[in-house]
């Protein structure tokens, strides 16, 4: 997905300023940010008072939305520029393009994952046939300075491991939980796992303690390190963890999100990760003349252009609230 929003805030994202070194429970309410005409999605990352989570830098839930008499996601080629997108489906299919030939239906808890490297342009739409309901979640992930230049790719994974424990089945995402490991390719240690609950559930999840972790709440009630989280809303839990306890009131889905601390100071504007006030200007510049995020082949319809910079220039610095 795009970041579609024609305000293109920019975020000035990492180091270790944000992070909390202990054991926290700070709950995260989403900002309603409007994609296009009729879709809303809830976004968590960046959040006002917190802007990564590990390498996790960006982070939408949507739906579940009744799209049976509706186009459903129609985001229009796009760049992207030092990140790795995650595609997450817990209802529904996305149609996946991009300008490195892709062209794939991801569908739910099978893994989209797109790394973008230097630049990579990409669409995203319900397929003209699709389900009733679309349920589900993009995240980004920010490369490190080591690996941001690399080449553009995109993997899918339709078989992921899953951890099992009584009323828990935790699907690999990237990284491991528990000895499994998702066949995602990482450049920095980091995790996410789908966590799908029974009802009546209680169960203690083993965490990293040099990890900071965040848990997104899909769908149904549940208690997350005694705090109840809805769906939409995010519980940051900072560092210094073994184990996360879990309880459901009801079937539930929880998104766990995690991962060493992001140590190199960021900026994101738009769908671009950069280091510099230069990198952000020259991508924008790239795009808008055509050259360096190749082509989406077969979407119907023009590319996204990008927004306008704002006029103040962007530095990193390190706290910022
Ligand atoms: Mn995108």
């Amino acid at each position: 997905m795009s970041n579609l929003d024609r305000e293109a805030v920019p975020a000035l994202c990492g180091g270790r300023g944000f992070v909390v070194a202990e054991p926290v429970r700070e709950l995260l309410s989403p900002r309603r940010v409007k994609l296009g005409e009729s879709t809303e999605v809830r976004r968590l990352l960046p959040n006002l008072g917190r802007r990564m989570v590990g390498a996790w830098c960006f982070v939408d839930h949507y739906g579940p939305d009744d799209i049976a008499d509706e186009p459903g996601m129609q985001v229009p080629p796009h760049p992207h520029m030092g990140l790795q997108t995650v595609s997450w489906l817990h209802e529904g299919e996305v149609l996946h393009r991009d300008s490195t030939g892709s062209l794939q239906t991801i569908r739910p808890r099978e893994l989209g994952l797109m790394t973008s490297g230097r630049a990579i342009s990409h669409s995203e739409e319900s397929p003209r046939s699709h389900a009733r309901l679309l349920h589900g979640a993009q995240l980004w992930v920010a490369l490190p300075d080591s690996h941001r230049h690399t080449d553009p790719r995109f993997e899918h994974h339709g078989e992921l491991p899953v951890v099992t424990a009584p009323g828990l089945d935790a699907t690999l995402i990237l990284g491991s939980v528990d000895g499994a490991t998702s066949p995602g390719t990482t450049y920095t240690p980091i995790v996410g796992a789908d966590l799908a609950l029974a009802q009546g559930a209680d169960v203690r999840l083993p965490l990293e303690p040099d990890f900071e972790y965040a848990v997104l709440s899909m769908s149904g009630e549940a208690h997350v390190d005694g705090v109840p989280v809805l769906p939409g809303s995010m519980l940051y839990l900072g560092c210094g963890r073994t184990e996360l306890p879990l309880r459901a009131e009801s079937d539930a889905a929880l998104m766990l999100l995690g991962g060493e601390p992001f140590e190199e100071e960021l900026i994101m504007w738009w769908n671009f990760i950069g280091r510099t006030n230069a990198d952000i200007e020259q991508a924008r510049q790239d795009w808008t003349v055509g050259s360096r995020f190749g082509e989406v082949k077969g979407y119907d319809g023009d590319p996204l252009a990008a927004p306008d910079l704002p006029p103040v220039p962007l530095k990193p610095r390190g706290r910022v609230r």
